[in-house]
């Protein structure tokens, strides 16, 4: 039977969330977020195979933890939903996950160099990004995350960080809500830039595990603020179209 979408805010938001990700460069024909369902265990929201910019509210489809759709859609899905399934599986704590490609963190994911807060909006890096390496996993690939397997792999890489760098591929964080993962994709991107140009002025002097704690608590409760500036940004949008 198939599984209902929740309440339409939740749904409007996610679309929101696309666009939003888009509008600030940290996805472009690639890259998905997704929410847990908040009523049916084991469901998630996704868009279908859709360019983030174009989702509309008439392309989110639930998904179960192995990946399968379950709503009435017969709508072909992100080949990578396995990244979303599996940290919903793994990571309860988890309401939001962004994977995206955003070009800064690379250089990082390729060298095994950790993302580590170089100020308080990306305190949420904490003691570090984790790393994956994908051919532990599966040998030679053509780098995507297609099956459970990789999935699985990818959130054992994760544990608990709020983010995984992914090499030869991207990166993937997750939040606490929509809101919360959407603040950490967009602050991956800029936190890997600023740690790229100060490496070359000198030692940087990283947030310590208690300013990382105490910014990120700071950070939680100004998220309303940032989300309604991003909204605006978009100018007059139409979420069916
Ligand atoms: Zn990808």
């Amino acid at each position: 039977m198939a599984i209902p979408l929740p309440d339409s805010d939740l749904v409007d938001k996610l679309v929101y969330a696309n666009r939003i990700l888009y509008d600030h460069g940290i996805v472009d024909g690639l890259g998905h977020v997704s929410v847990r369902h908040p009523t049916e265990p084991g469901v998630f929201l996704l868009s279908c195979n859709r360019a983030p910019a174009m989702v509309r509210r008439q392309d989110i489809v639930c998904y179960d933890f192995d990946g399968n759709t379950v709503s009435d859609s017969k709508e072909r899905p992100y080949l990578e939903r396995f990244i979303h399934a599996e940290l919903y599986r793994a990571r309860p704590d988890v309401m939001s996950v962004v994977h995206s490609h955003s070009m800064s963190v690379i250089p990082f994911a390729i060298t095994k160099h950790a993302l580590k807060p170089v100020f308080h909006m990306s305190s949420f890096l904490g003691a570090g990004s984790a790393h994956f390496e994908i051919r532990d996993a599966g040998g030679d690939t053509d780098m995507l995350i297609r099956d459970k397997h990789l999935g699985e792999a990818l959130a054992k890489s994760m544990g608990d960080c709020n983010c995984v760098l992914m090499r030869g591929h991207g990166s993937t964080v997750v939040g606490g809500s929509i809101e919360a993962a959407v603040f950490r994709a967009i602050y991956t991107e800029i936190n890997a830039r600023l740690q790229l140009e100060a490496q070359g002025l000198g030692e940087i002097t990283f947030l310590n595990g208690e300013e990382a704690r105490l910014a990120t608590e700071m950070n939680e409760g100004q998220l309303p603020r940032s989300w309604n500036l991003w909204i605006k940004r978009l100018g007059n949008v139409d979420l069916d179209q």
